[in-house]
């Protein structure tokens, strides 16, 4: 078998369709209000919104044949292969003509990081990371209600130990390179929403 890098540059030839496309990768907890705050940065800023899990959760829907591979990992809140999740981002990124991204949930693991650079070549503008506490984000996925099947206790706690294992040294990497944003998400939508948007804010216009 060939690495996650050969194996997605043979499936998508390693680029997108617009070169050097500008890229902020949205990170955070399960339940910390990624796809919340990414619906409103679409809005407000024209980026388009990428969210891997709802990438592969659309790939189990469509019955490709890695589909029940990647519902069985979802379902015990697992990381699914890196080569899996980044020809899909590649390939929404391919089939779209905007030139900025949010990617949601990606990188989750250093090797997901490291693979993605290689196989695209592109460096995060910076990363968004909101920061919650676990009662906080267990509390809403608790009633988030959208009848995910890794939306109960059990998985919840699982997805909680891959996040602080896998996905927080893939934050210390870039908060190392100076690249993290870091939101306290703790607080109400607008709240947040208000944090958020003074990171995307260039810096002439804040001054006003
Ligand atoms: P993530 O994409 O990080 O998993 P979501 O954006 O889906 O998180 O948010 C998880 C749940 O919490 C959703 O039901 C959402 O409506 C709710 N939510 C998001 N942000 C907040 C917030 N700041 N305060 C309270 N509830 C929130
Ligand atoms: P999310 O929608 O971001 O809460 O992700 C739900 C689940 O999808 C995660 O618990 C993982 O099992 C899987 N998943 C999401 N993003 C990734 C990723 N970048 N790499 C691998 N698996 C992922």
């Amino acid at each position: 078998m060939g690495t996650a890098v050969e194996s997605a540059n043979k499936e998508v030839n390693g680029s997108v369709a617009v070169k050097n496309p500008t890229v902020v990768f949205v990170l955070g907890g399960p339940g910390s209000g990624k796809g919340t705050q990414c619906a409103n940065i679409v809005e407000h800023f024209g980026y388009t919104h990428l969210s891997a899990g709802d990438l592969l959760r659309a790939e189990i829907k469509s019955g490709s044949e890695n589909g029940t591979m990647i519902q069985n990992m979802i379902k015990e809140g697992k990381i699914v292969p890196s080569e899996v999740t980044i020809k899909l981002l590649q390939r929404a990124m391919q089939e779209n003509g905007n030139d900025k991204f949010l990617i949601d949930g990606f990188p989750r693991n250093e090797e997901n990081r490291a693979a993605f650079e290689e196989v695209t070549k592109i460096e995060p503008a910076f990363v968004l990371f909101f920061d919650c506490s676990e009662e906080e984000m267990e509390r809403r996925l608790l009633s988030r209600n959208q009848g995910r099947e890794d939306d109960n206790i059990e998985t919840i706690r699982k997805r909680f130990k891959v996040f602080l294992e896998s996905s927080l040294p893939v934050i210390e990497h870039y908060t190392a390179r100076g690249k993290v944003r870091k939101i306290d998400a703790g607080k109400s939508v607008e709240e947040v929403f208000e944090s958020v948007k003074a990171v995307f804010t260039p810096k002439e216009e804040k001054a006003d």
